[in-house]
């Protein structure tokens, strides 16, 4: 019984994060970034005019609604590639909540955590230096 109470609690979050991710979704799909200015601005950018590993990451999103996948790219292609392992964790997620069967991890050992902050300290690095224009890495 309390195992059900608790599988019924995480439905309803997962529920309430899907429509959440729905709707900001739908937002970015309505109003691009580029344009529009209600959306957050990165703090680091704004201050010292360097790209974050996350700049560029909303209007990505946007280009990727409309179909547009190598605009997203360029705005940000370290969120690109990480797409399908996103998708993959939350994919593995919503099947364990509706079957109660946990499939086989990407992310099982403490090095690939460790990998995932050396590639964004590295991108974030390589972003901003002049050789990343000619390599598309930065905006
Ligand atoms: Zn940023």
């Amino acid at each position: 019984m309390k195992g059900s109470a608790a599988t019924s609690s995480w439905v309803l979050v997962a529920a309430i994060a899907a429509l959440a991710a729905a709707g900001a979704l739908v937002t970015l799909f309505l109003f691009d970034p580029a344009t529009h200015g209600f959306y957050p601005i990165c703090p680091l950018h704004q201050t010292t005019g360097l790209l974050c590993p996350g700049c560029g990451t909303l209007r990505a999103v946007h280009q990727l609604t409309h179909g547009n996948f190598a605009a997203a790219w360029r705005l940000n292609p370290l969120f690109v590639a990480l797409l399908p392992v996103g998708f993959w964790l939350v994919a593995r997620e919503l099947i364990c909540l509706a079957t109660g069967r946990r499939l086989p991890g990407i992310v099982t050992r403490p090095i690939f955590g460790w990998v995932l902050v050396a590639g964004l300290v590295a991108f974030g690095i390589l972003r901003n230096v002049p050789i990343s224009r000619l390599m598309a890495i930065s905006h």
